[in-house]
C-alpha cells in the first residue's frame, strides 16, 4: 500500500509500505478520501515533539472497513467510517 511517510521537517515521501496487522481490537480502513488540516501543515513545518520519525503522516480520513479484530463489537467489514478528528489518531495506516 501507499502511505506518506514523515521523515522531518520539510521531509515526507510516498512510499510503499506494509498493510498492517490489526490488533483484535481494532479495525483496518481502506481510505477512499483524506485530509491535510492545520496540524498537518504546522507538523509538516515544524515537526511535532509526540511524534518520532518516520511514521505515517495524516489522521483525517473516511473510508470502508476492510478487517475487523475479534473483540470488535460495533462496527464491521464493509462499514463506511470517518476518523474522530478532534482527538489525536496516533496510528493511522492508509491502503491502497
Ligand atoms: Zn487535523
Amino acid at each position: 500500500m501507499k502511505a506518506a511517510v514523515f521523515y522531518g521537517i520539510k521531509d515526507v515521501r510516498m512510499e510503499e509500505i506494509e498493510i498492517p496487522k490489526i490488533g483484535s481490537s481494532e479495525v483496518l480502513v481502506r481510505m477512499k478520501a483524506a485530509l491535510t488540516c492545520g496540524t498537518d501543515r504546522k507538523m509538516y513545518l515544524r515537526g511535532h515533539p509526540l511524534f518520532k520519525p518516520p511514521f505515517v503522516f495524516g489522521h483525517e480520513f473516511a473510508g470502508d472497513i476492510v478487517k475487523v479484530g475479534d473483540r470488535v463489537k460495533n462496527f464491521k467489514e464493509g462499514m463506511r467510517v470517518v476518523a474522530q478528528i478532534l482527538l489525536p489518531v496516533i496510528d493511522v495506516f492508509t491502503v491502497r
